[in-house]
């Protein structure tokens, strides 16, 4: 087998370690770099078993104690810093594939990167899709570079459908997505006693384990309206194609519903080392040391329509990508902002969607061709969203 050379952005989280797990199964792939934000003994750790010939941490003072770390164990590794260091990796010669697997909207520019060099792209960071879809899809068509989707959800859609589906969904017969969710924890609960509800019972998924901040988008149901974006980028398509479905037990990853009255479906145990496995090989298939799935285990599947009333910040999302622009890169970073708040007992759960709104609404919407316009929108969204967290959350 041919090797394959990676960069793995922010390999010190869920993703990033799912996918160091599925590389030491396999002989052919090469760790070149390693980022991280701060955490210098994960990322030391990394090191000493993998043998990178780079790491780059965005913090100065983490990459200097690594440097000293590494040097001290011996090893040859070039040690990176700042945002320069994650963009200068992403791009390097010697790779042919990047890991975005960076939270938020930080991974928009190493990504970028990437993007420009045109490298075989695993794309975990929706964030960077809903900030700027239309500039990154843009750099990379003109980069030739290849964008192949881990989010579960699209990685199952990506599976379902045709390989020509870029020639267009309607000319490949394809009337409808259907994007699957869990509902996370608090599908069932009160709504009168959501505001009360916990960080600690927020990021206590049903079924998957995630960062926190992925894990409170989940709850909040922000998770699939950021998913929702990132398809209709992905999949060049408009979001009335796209139907959210709960599906509690989170074995159906997605379907994609055709005009012959075929529906495709692509399942499995949730465990995001299927998606990691099946981008890293495509378009072959390689083990990725997950279960096999025991269908007579599952047995039941349920479906149910989400209630926008409930989930505020997935009709938000839906809103923000009608409106185009801009909004839904106010739409991110408010949320990005309104999710640390929360996480940080500053604010209430029902606040985040409270703040999120009030962005929408304060914050100029404008086109979002190009990059100066996109990191404008995002720094105005945050600066509005934290004078929200300020005043308690309270919108007035
Ligand atoms: P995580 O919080 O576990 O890890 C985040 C990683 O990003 C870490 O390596 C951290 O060092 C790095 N990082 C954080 N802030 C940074 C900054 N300012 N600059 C540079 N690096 C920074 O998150 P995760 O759950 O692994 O999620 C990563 C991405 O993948 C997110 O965009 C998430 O939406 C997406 N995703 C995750 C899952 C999942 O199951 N965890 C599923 C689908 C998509
Ligand atoms: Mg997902």
């Amino acid at each position: 087998m041919q090797s394959v050379k990676l960069t793995i952005l922010g390999s010190t989280g869920t993703i990033g370690e799912s996918t160091l797990d599925v590389i030491s199964r396999h002989e052919q792939y090469q760790v070149v770099a390693l980022t991280a934000n701060s955490q210098v003994e994960k990322l030391y750790q990394q090191c000493l078993q993998f043998h990178p010939q780079y790491a780059a941490m965005v913090d100065e003072n983490s990459a200097a104690q690594l440097a000293e770390k590494l040097k001290k164990a011996g090893l040859e590794i070039s040690v990176l810093s700042g945002t320069e260091g994650l963009e200068t990796v992403a791009a390097l010669d010697e790779i042919d594939t990047v890991m975005a697997a960076i939270v938020g909207a930080a991974g928009l520019l190493p990504t970028l990167a990437a993007a420009r060099a045109g490298k075989k792209i695993l794309l975990a960071n929706k964030e960077a899709l809903v900030m700027s879809g239309h500039l990154f899809m843009e750099e990379v068509r003109a980069n030739g570079a290849t964008l192949l989707p881990i989010d579960s959800e699209h990685n199952a859609i990506f599976q379902c459908m045709p390989e020509n589906y870029s020639e267009g969904l309607a000319h490949v017969g394809v009337n409808k997505i259907l994007l699957t969710a869990s509902g996370g924890p608090f599908r069932t609960q009160a709504l009168d006693q959501l505001n009360t509800v916990t960080p600690a019972q927020a990021v206590a998924h049903p079924n998957w384990v995630m960062g926190q901040k992925i894990s409170v988008d989940s709850a909040t149901m922000m998770n699939k309206g950021l998913e929702v974006i990132e398809a209709c980028w992905l999949f060049d398509t408009t979001a009335d194609m796209i139907q959210v479905v709960i599906h509690p037990q989170s074995i159906i990853h997605s379907m994609v519903s055709y005009k012959d009255g075929s529906v495709l479906a692509q399942l499995g145990n949730p465990d995001m080392r299927t998606p990691i496995a099946h981008a890293m090989a495509w378009p072959e298939r390689i083990d990725s040391g997950v279960e096999p799935l025991d269908i007579f285990e599952v047995a039941n599947f349920e479906f149910e329509k989400p209630d926008m009333q409930r989930f505020a910040c997935l009709r938000l999302a839906y809103e923000a990508m009608a409106r185009g622009g801009t909004a839904t890169t106010v739409l991110n970073a408010a949320n990005e902002i309104a999710v640390d708040a929360f996480l940080n007992e500053k604010i209430g759960f029902l606040q985040i969607p409270q703040i999120i709104e009030s962005s929408l609404t304060a914050v100029a919407i404008d086109e979002a061709t190009n990059l100066e316009q996109v990191l404008k929108a995002d720094q105005q969204a945050r600066l509005h969203a934290k004078e929200m967290v300020l005043r308690n959350g309270r919108v007035n």
